[in-house]
């Protein structure tokens, strides 16, 4: 299969970018971070350090433990969200220096900033829901995410086991998915051409660190079973909420999943597949949007992935306004609940043959 290209002029798009750079002139700010995102950058750094300091050099009593792994999980999947995510889409900063530290952070974490960049820049953010290319829908053959991907006995028990997959999502990311693209040398159907002597230094560099960071240097200090634990609910944490975060933005009810055509033209304009391949969440709940880091917004964050997060709330005005007129669905889910509800459903649904 041949990566895929839009064929429609991109008229909604010009319009819609017109309107919302004449926002940004209006108010007199760049699509960068500001001060809101970097204060909160801050926190999710001095926090998440502080914990895993208590945990690994101060370790306290199993029931102040667990809940500190808990939401040292929490943080991370924060720092993903928040930092990293901008970072690697160039909107955390005016500076290219600050974006590519941000989009570090990720190494620092067990991930690969440089096969995040493939996955998710380049596949995920062009061919939303694209079966066979975006590799963010391909969990095959544990779970059948859209009506083309064959269907398999158990995918019948999808809607209940897919809690499991979410939980040890992290854990295989930072053991297994990561060097499946690197020996393989492709991400689904886009091969990976480019990867310097430096960029291999730094991938296996960067994934003993972690380790290092996250088993060794605790095993070492406070013992093999304590960290086992310690390290299973921490990466179980951040697992299942990277995971879910990231699947009620596209497969819930009502998103699309086109289907290019044999030659690989898709006849809508990219902008459009955007918003109908995408779902917003909880945008008027404000814990939802701290921490979301603007993944709730993933309608505005598919549009305008080098606008940081911290606009979207301002933006998404213009886009519904403009998906309005154009009479292009905006698809938003009130709550968190129903948004995963949602996402139950589209999975119950699918499992049936
Ligand atoms: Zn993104």
């Amino acid at each position: 299969m041949q990566a895929p290209r839009f064929t429609a002029t991109p008229s909604f798009y010009n319009d819609l970018r017109r309107r919302v750079n004449q926002y940004f002139t209006e108010v007199n700010s760049t699509p960068t971070g500001n001060w809101q995102l970097y204060s909160k950058a801050i926190f999710l750094i001095v926090a998440h350090v502080a914990i895993y300091v208590t945990l690994v050099f101060f370790t306290p009593v199993w029931w102040i433990s667990l809940p500190l792994c808990a939401i040292l999980g929490l943080l991370t999947a924060g720092i993903g969200f928040n930092i990293m995510h901008d970072g690697g889409h160039g909107s955390f900063s005016k500076s290219k220096a600050l974006n590519r530290a941000a989009a570090f952070s990720l190494n620092i974490l067990g991930g690969s900033d440089f096969m995040w960049n493939i996955k998710h820049n380049v596949i995920h953010h062009s061919f939303t829901n694209v079966d066979g290319v975006d590799d963010d829908i391909d969990v095959n053959p544990f779970l059948r995410m859209c009506r083309t991907q064959t269907y398999r006995w158990f995918h019948r028990f999808q809607h209940v086991y897919f809690v499991i997959l979410y939980a040890v999502m992290y854990l295989f990311w930072m053991f297994f998915l990561d060097y499946k693209k690197y020996f393989r040398g492709y991400i689904g159907v886009v091969e990976i051409t480019h990867m310097k002597p430096v960029q291999h230094i730094i991938f296996w560099g960067s994934k003993f660190f972690s380790y290092f960071l996250f088993l060794i240097l605790p095993i070492l200090v406070v013992g093999f079973v304590p960290t086992l634990i310690g390290f299973g609910v921490f990466v179980t944490v951040t697992g299942f909420v990277i995971s879910i975060i990231f699947q009620l933005a596209h497969t819930v009810e009502h998103t699309d999943f086109p289907i290019p055509a044999e030659d690989g033209k898709i006849e809508n304009e990219w902008a459009i597949h955007q918003v109908q391949t995408t779902a917003n969440f909880a945008t008027r709940n404000k814990l939802v949007t701290w921490f979301c880091g603007g993944l709730n917004f993933q309608i505005e964050h598919h549009l305008f992935p080098k606008v940081s997060h911290i606009h979207y709330p301002a933006i998404s005005r213009i886009v519904r306004e403009a998906c309005q007129e154009y009479g292009i669905q905006y698809i938003e889910f009130p709550r968190v609940t129903s948004a995963v509800a949602s996402h139950y459903r589209l999975l119950r649904n699918l499992g049936r043959a």
